[in-house]
């Protein structure tokens, strides 16, 4: 990976991403550019237009070696990576779980919690509405030196213990509105996704209740029955956690949460693609119904991505890693999160589930980026969003990544 960088003139950072074929919304640019100005794209198009156009100083320059251009990933589902986590409250450690994903191709992310006693989450919640920048400001928020936090999604504590996964059962409990206050009051709009049990005794109210503020209310770690799960689409769910893990399982004679996710075209899902969590099949079958603009990809991944094998906390629970797996200590029939990254789940769905390079990276970008309500701003290559971009070469690792126009990552 070539990154050059060339003389630093007045004004705004200039960045030139080329010699690569671009995935622009309109179809691919076979020797396309993008360039950044200021932190926000300011040109999609083919080579020979940029130097047309007299555009050749840049500040920074990257060579793509004939790889493929990408919007940026939006990981909506991330618990933690490099040791750090979501639930140590800690914008140290956001800014470690920024920069180990950045080397995947995450340009931003929603910092994901675990089921836990109010009190924590909400001095979760306080670090992350205090670091989370606003979309449409590429260089908003607290710098990370990696990928941008957008946000918060609260996964739990509203949660069914039937389905507790790797969440500790003894901190779950149904929707409480004035808990639900106080972390929106600390959040606003920062507080993008919550994910809920709906089959809770109050679920009702807090979905009305959250949908009404803009928060998206996904289903998920829930034993809901189909007419449970049809109910909740019809107060303001829109969205399911995690597909298939931590639901009630599909049945021809009650499809369950499942089925009514599958079934309805108002309902998007996230889904862990690392060919563990989800059956190659599954991951297919979910394509093939959901297509490829309701599909988000996420990783799900814990604090023990690029570390050493051993025990790691999850929440308040031990989580074994070895080869690559994580699972509950002591319960290794139990999946534990993930080590899981966007590049890695876009390669997942290109060759375990035969879905078109173009469509699986959509559903690590634009898709994730509409779900957290950003998609004004990021998710596709396009002149006014924000600069973030990923080199991917034809075996489709990572070569370089930039974020608002800043090189975080190149190899
Ligand atoms: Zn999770």
């Amino acid at each position: 990976m070539m990154v050059t960088t060339g003389e630093k003139k007045a004004g705004p950072l200039r960045t030139v991403v080329f010699n690569g074929r671009v995935m622009a919304p309109g179809g691919d640019i076979e020797d396309g550019v993008v360039v950044i100005d200021g932190g926000r794209i300011s040109f999609v198009g083919p080579a020979a237009a940029w130097r047309e156009g007299g555009g050749e100083a840049a500040a920074v320059r990257i060579d793509a070696e004939g790889g493929w251009i990408c919007p940026g990933f939006v990981d909506i589902h991330v618990h933690g990576g490099g040791g750090a986590d979501v639930m140590d409250a800690d914008p140290d450690a956001l800014r470690t779980l920024a920069r180990t994903h950045a080397r995947y191709g995450t340009t931003s992310f929603l910092a994901t919690t675990v089921t836990a006693p109010h009190e924590k989450l909400l001095e979760v919640a306080e670090v992350v509405a205090r670091m989370a920048g606003r979309p449409g400001h590429p260089a908003g928020g607290a710098p990370t030196g990696g990928a941008q936090l957008l946000g918060l999604h609260l996964e739990g504590p509203y949660i069914n213990p039937r389905r507790a996964g790797a969440q500790n059962p003894a901190h779950m409990r149904p929707p409480n509105l004035r808990e639900l206050e106080q972390l929106y009051e600390v959040l606003g709009s920062a507080w993008r996704i919550i994910t809920i049990a709906p089959e809770l005794p109050g679920a009702e109210a807090a979905v009305r209740w959250l949908a009404r503020r803009g928060v998206l209310v996904s289903m998920g770690h829930t034993d809901a029955t189909h007419d449970e799960a049809r109910a909740a689409v019809a107060a303001g769910v829109r969205h399911a956690t995690h597909l298939f893990n931590a639901m009630r399982g599909w049945h021809h004679r009650d499809p369950g949460c499942i089925g009514a996710v599958l079934d309805d075209d108002r309902v998007g899902a996230e889904i862990v693609a690392d060919g563990e969590h989800v059956h190659p099949s599954a991951l297919r079958l979910a394509y093939r119904l959901k297509g490829p603009e309701r599909l988000c990809l996420v990783t799900d991944c814990i604090r023990a991505l690029d570390m050493p094998d051993g025990v790691y906390r999850l929440g308040d629970v031990d989580v074994l890693v070895r080869d690559g797996r994580a699972r509950l200590a002591g319960r290794e029939d139990a999946l534990a999160g993930s080590l899981l990254t966007m590049s890695g789940a876009v390669r997942a769905m290109v060759r375990l589930a035969g879905v078109p390079l173009r469509q699986a990276v959509t559903m690590a970008s634009l898709n994730p980026a509409r779900a957290a309500g950003v998609a004004r701003a990021k998710g596709t290559l396009e002149p006014g969003k924000d600069g973030d971009v990923v080199v991917l070469d034809d075996d489709l690792a990572v070569r370089a990544v930039v974020v608002a126009g800043q090189v975080v990552y190149s190899r």
